[in-house]
């Protein structure tokens, strides 16, 4: 299936909040969220004035925001639904912790690129080391240890620079270290639901996936 290449305001829209699919630019720029709250397409202002969903559609709602905001194919989150669901814990904790040690999200989270798209692109386009060696799948598990740094020919990368200059809002967690300077961080521990910022019920995905 080919990746969502639409304009990312719609999923927000269609999501009813917003989702900061495009980084620093959701704080400066209009967000179509407040000036058009209703999802997008003809029928849109009918369903906003619809009052109750189906627990159904809750539960589905909250799946695709969640793989929305990750920037997940439905294959790729199903995927990581079932492995989550197999190690010990809280299934939808272990859900969501396994979306943050993403590479391309840690790279998002470390502020070396200004959105998890771009993060995505960065990785893809070989601009990421982990422990020394490069690598290009932004699905790599980052662990506890692992060095996050952008590869020396690309410390000055225009999109890293003014990724890291325009951070207003800090989107570093307390699971993560930066050197900025020489742009590498580190894992210093494994993230904890409560560490990560993350508005959203996963009980629902896990009770829509247990079905
Ligand atoms: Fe979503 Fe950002 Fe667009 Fe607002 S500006 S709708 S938060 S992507």
């Amino acid at each position: 299936m080919a990746r969502y290449t639409g304009p990312v305001c719609k999923l927000c829209r269609r999501e009813g909040g917003k989702l900061f699919l495009k980084g620093q630019k959701c704080y400066t720029e209009k967000c179509p969220v407040e000036r058009r709250a209703y999802p997008p397409g003809q029928h849109g202002p009918a369903q906003a004035r619809r009052r109750k969903q189906s627990e159904y559609a809750v539960q589905l709602r909250e799946k695709q925001k969640v793989k929305r905001m990750y920037g997940l194919h439905e294959k790729q989150f199903r995927n990581l639904f079932e492995s989550a669901a197999g190690v010990p814990g809280v299934t939808g904790d272990n859900l969501v912790i396994a979306l943050e040690s993403r590479l391309d999200n840690v790279v998002f989270r470390m502020g070396f690129a200004a959105s998890r798209s771009a993060a995505r692109q960065l990785v893809r386009h070989r601009h990421v080391e982990v422990n020394g060696h490069v690598v290009d799948v932004p699905s790599y598990e980052v662990a506890v240890g692992d060095e996050i740094a952008v590869r020396p020919k690309s410390k000055e990368n225009l999109s890293v620079v003014s990724s890291l200059e325009a951070r207003t809002r800090p989107t570093l967690l307390e699971w993560l270290a930066l050197d900025e300077k020489s742009r590498v961080g580190r894992m210093v521990r494994k993230p904890m639901r409560s560490d990560i910022p993350l508005a959203a019920q996963e009980q629902l995905i896990v009770e829509l996936y247990s079905k």
